[in-house]
């Protein structure tokens, strides 16, 4: 089973209700995607259902067949319905399912992960059934924001922020997956402590190219050369996925840029640690802003289906501006 690396504190406080049976019937596990949610979502049911002494034994029965995805009391619920929601009629099967009680042990565990689009109405319906569970019954949710979840089913639920490892623990985590040092270090100086977007990074050869044009694009910015930022930005083409993924790694880096004008020992959050510090020499705050609302706005022009290549003109426009 994939292992959940740091976040030392969440993990002895889930490992504290579970040894005092006082485990809560529903958590979320929050933070960005890639921090291990769903990982740590296992781990904890793993120790909630195995049945050998020293918990999670990882050779039970149980252990096994959470391992292999084939447990039969653990739900993993998928997506459904409108784009990376959960249609009514999943809800209402899963409201169904949770009446009969466990296959194997005392508990029954759904998991909805990433529930940022999930809406209003099919968090009501689960409302009661995660209002009052069954004695077996548990509920765990994921999602980059807490604020995802209404406050009547965030009321009802324990809220744990998960965090970023340290680039130490990162490294030695893809070390394990057989990265080399090199491949470990590229992958940590552009996503730090996500070990989840760093082996996506090593994996996905488009990632690697959506970051190289993040640093052209950062290079074009120093040079105050729109044109050959109008290039880096037409590579992206019509692709929304790989459009957002760049705007989200371009703001990081100028984030980090206005923080090491005031801050230069600050911890960076962008991939490109060079571009930035070169930046911050000359970058106002108020050019940073004002790069960061052109992100913004081009963020509101694609939720507005505006044409994609106006979109991002308009960007390298304002950011030149800027
Ligand atoms: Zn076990």
């Amino acid at each position: 089973m994939a292992q959940f690396y740091g976040n030392e504190q969440i993990q002895h406080t889930l490992h504290q209700m579970l040894l005092r049976d006082r485990a809560p019937h529903g958590f979320l596990f929050y933070g960005e995607t890639g921090l291990g949610k769903k990982t740590l979502a296992k781990q904890f049911l793993a120790e909630l259902l195995c049945t050998g002494t020293e918990k999670p034994c990882g050779s039970c029965k149980s252990c096994k067949m959470l391992a292999d995805g084939v447990h039969p009391d653990v739900r993993f619920v998928e997506h459904s319905g409108k784009r990376n929601g959960f249609s009514v009629d999943t809800v209402r099967e899963v409201c169904v399912d949770l009446a009969s009680p466990p296959n194997e042990g005392n508990a029954k565990c759904y998991v909805f992960g990433d529930c940022d689009a999930m809406d209003t109405r099919t968090q009501n319906l689960l409302l009661k059934a995660v209002e009052e569970p069954p004695a077996y019954g548990y509920f765990i949710f994921t999602a980059t924001s807490p604020a995802s979840l209404l406050p009547t089913v965030r009321s009802r639920i324990v809220s744990l922020a998960v965090s970023p490892v340290t680039e130490q623990e990162c490294c030695a985590a893809l070390a394990e997956r057989g990265f080399s040092p090199e491949d470990a270090a590229e992958a940590v100086a552009a996503f730090h402590g996500n070990i989840g977007q760093c082996l996506n990074f090593l994996e996905n050869m488009p990632i690697r190219e959506v970051v190289g044009l993040t640093k052209t694009a950062i290079n074009s910015i120093i040079n105050k050369n729109e044109y050959a930022l109008l290039q880096t930005v037409s590579v992206l083409g019509k692709e929304r996925e790989r459009t957002f993924l760049f705007l989200n790694l371009f703001d990081r880096c100028i984030r980090d840029a206005i923080v090491w004008k005031h801050d230069p020992c600050a911890a960076g959050i962008g991939c490109d640690a060079a571009g930035s510090k070169k930046l911050a020499e000359r970058l106002s705050d108020s050019a940073g802003q004002a790069m960061h609302c052109a992100v913004d706005s081009t963020y509101g022009a694609m939720e507005a289906n505006v044409n994609l290549p106006l979109a991002l003109a308009a960007f390298c426009a304002d950011c030149m501006d800027a």
